[in-house]
């Protein structure tokens, strides 16, 4: 890339690699090795002691891996990325790297079900402790920081509830306390949403779902704002953890990028059709989607995101029975958890994916036991309303 800034869907094409540099190759190549082989005694010494640039071993850095961090670093406005396994390894990776015993951790009042199943450990092991809490206005946010806070983890939209906090707001806030911000960006992808433009410390992903896009690849992803603490991260906790992705991994990545702006365009527009569908169905009783006009919140989601992106929850009458015979009836639609796959997928969030959080928790964090979620996938939105009705006109 000669010029030195390119539009961004440019950048998912291209950025962080070079054909000239691989003997033409269009496509970045694969280096699916554990070990790099040095020339001299002399050189493998100069690489660990980090005075020759070069590889050592995978777990240390990867060639293909390391398109993938330039890539995502730039996409996410960040000055350095790490690649990871999973994204449960990159949540773990930062919230080891932040804390250590004594300290608290305050996050949105949902999240993930294994994040909060990560807080517990550390509370429990190490007494490093948290809460989750309402952080949609100043007055709350500045109510929930303790003296020992050190980390602000936010997701936004919040999964499943879809709840949005104000990003800009909780970093203006941190700063003022010294308090460093991860947000978990999944939902939204960074074609939709930049945390670190809006004053966070660092951007994570679970990259098994927009970022990959095709269902076939479980990793993670973690962008600094600061190249010096990205570094610093994958000389410690990243290596010494050891919870590394596997190059093959991540040259599927890459490849999933370069079509990120045209999935989640098209991702996008479905789900604002079938938001608008289940909108008007008398059998939908609740409906959670961050461009509604009616969600509380919906300025501040405009604000922050460039479309509502691909995932809606909603309750319908009958409750749980209800809910678990809808998705019983569906044809086309797949029960599956995760999301940001080609196929749409439905999931209940009490049974599935929350399932590791405690009834009183679930129903504090808004997870009744009736709420469905559901991934818009990329397929032709006609043929996915038609399921949900026929569906919905059996319960
Ligand atoms: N964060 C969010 C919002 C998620 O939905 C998930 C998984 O569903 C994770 C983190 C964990 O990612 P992974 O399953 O890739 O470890």
């Amino acid at each position: 890339m000669d010029k030195l800034s390119y539009e961004k869907e440019t950048l998912y094409v291209h950025k962080g690699y070079s054909s000239k540099n691989h003997q033409g190759s269009l496509s970045v190549p694969l280096y699916q090795t554990s070990t790099f082989a040095f020339e001299t005694a002399e050189q493998g010494a100069r690489r660990f002691a980090g005075e020759e640039e070069g590889g050592i071993y995978s777990r240390l850095g990867n060639p293909t891996v390391h398109v993938l961090e330039e890539r995502m670093a730039a996409m996410e406005h960040g000055e350095g990325a790490l690649a990871f396994g999973s994204g449960m390894a990159a949540v773990s990776t930062i919230l080891v790297h932040l804390t250590k015993t004594g300290d608290h951790i305050l996050c949105t009042r949902g999240i993930y079900g294994c994040t909060f199943g990560l807080l517990n450990i550390l509370e429990e092991k190490y007494n490093i402790t948290h809460d989750l809490a309402d952080l949609t206005t100043e007055e709350k946010i500045e109510a929930a920081i303790k003296p020992n806070t050190v980390c602000i983890y936010i997701e936004t939209p919040i999964n499943p509830t879809m709840e949005i906090v104000d990003i800009a707001q909780i970093t203006r806030i941190a700063i003022k306390h010294g308090i460093q911000v991860v947000v978990d960006n999944t939902f939204s992808s960074p074609y939709l949403q930049n945390p670190l433009e809006l004053g966070a410390d660092f951007v994570l992903h679970s990259a098994t779902k927009y970022i990959n896009g095709h269902g076939d690849v479980i990793a993670g992803i973690l962008v600094g704002k600061n190249r010096e603490d990205i570094n610093k991260i994958r000389s410690t906790v990243q290596k010494d953890y050891g919870g590394i992705i596997s190059p093959f991994d991540a040259w599927l990545l890459i490849r999933g990028l370069k079509t990120l702006h045209v999935r989640m365009d098209r991702h996008s527009n479905n789900a604002a059709d079938i938001f608008t569908f289940l909108k008007s169905n008398p059998k939908v009783e609740n409906i959670y989607y961050p461009f509604d006009e009616g969600n509380p919140q919906y300025e501040v989601a405009k604000k922050q995101m460039k479309t509502g992106g691909g995932l809606i929850s909603f309750t319908v009458t009958g409750g749980i029975n209800n809910a678990q015979k809808l998705m019983n009836e569906l044809r086309l639609i797949k029960i599956a958890v995760s999301l940001g796959d080609a196929e749409t997928l439905i999931q209940h969030p009490s049974t599935m994916t929350h399932s590791v959080v405690p009834e009183k928790e679930r129903v504090e964090m808004g997870i009744t036991d009736g709420l469905l979620r559901l991934s818009v996938g990329l397929e032709n939105s006609l043929d996915l309303i038609e399921d949900l009705q026929q569906a919905l006109s059996k319960i």
